[in-house]
C-alpha cells in the first residue's frame, strides 16, 4: 500500500470518512465535496491507480464495487428514480486521487453529455 495515497489512509482508518459501507474487498464513503444529493465514493481495498492496472485477477473485485454501488443505491433511495455510476480515469477523464473507485451520484436529474 503506498503510504501517501489518500484512500488507502482511508480505507485503513488512518484518515476520517463517513463511512457508508465496508466488506473486505471494498469500502464506500460520502464525497467530501458532493455534486448530487447522494454521492458516495466505493474504494478498492486493493490499492489500483486507476482503470489502467486493472487485471484479470481484479474482475471479481470490479464486479463487487458495481454491486455495492448497487445496493447502496437502493439504500439510499434512489434506486427507482435512477443515478450514474463513473469512474474518472486519467487526467482527460478528470481523476485527481489515483487509487481506484466508483462515484455513486443520484438524487437529482443528470445532465448528458457530461461535462
Ligand atoms: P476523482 O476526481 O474521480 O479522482 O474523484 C476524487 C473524489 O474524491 C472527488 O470527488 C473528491 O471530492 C473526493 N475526495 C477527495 N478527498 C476526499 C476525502 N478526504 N474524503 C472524501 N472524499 C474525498
Ligand atoms: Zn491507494
Amino acid at each position: 500500500m503506498p503510504s501517501e495515497c489518500l484512500f488507502c489512509r482511508i480505507v485503513a482508518g488512518e484518515l476520517p470518512a463517513a463511512q457508508v459501507y465496508a466488506d473486505d474487498a471494498v469500502v464506500a464513503i460520502r464525497d467530501i465535496a458532493p455534486q448530487a444529493p447522494t454521492h458516495i465514493l466505493l474504494l478498492s481495498r486493493k490499492h489500483i491507480a486507476s482503470v489502467r492496472e486493472v487485471g484479470a485477477e481484479d474482475r471479481d473485485l470490479i464486479g463487487r464495487m458495481f454491486a455495492a454501488g448497487a445496493e447502496l443505491a437502493t439504500r439510499e433511495g434512489i434506486a427507482a428514480g435512477g443515478y450514474r455510476l463513473v469512474v474518472n480515469t486519467g487526467r482527460n477523464g478528470g481523476q485527481t486521487v489515483d487509487h481506484l473507485h466508483v462515484h455513486l451520484l443520484g438524487g437529482r436529474p443528470m445532465a448528458w453529455p457530461p461535462g
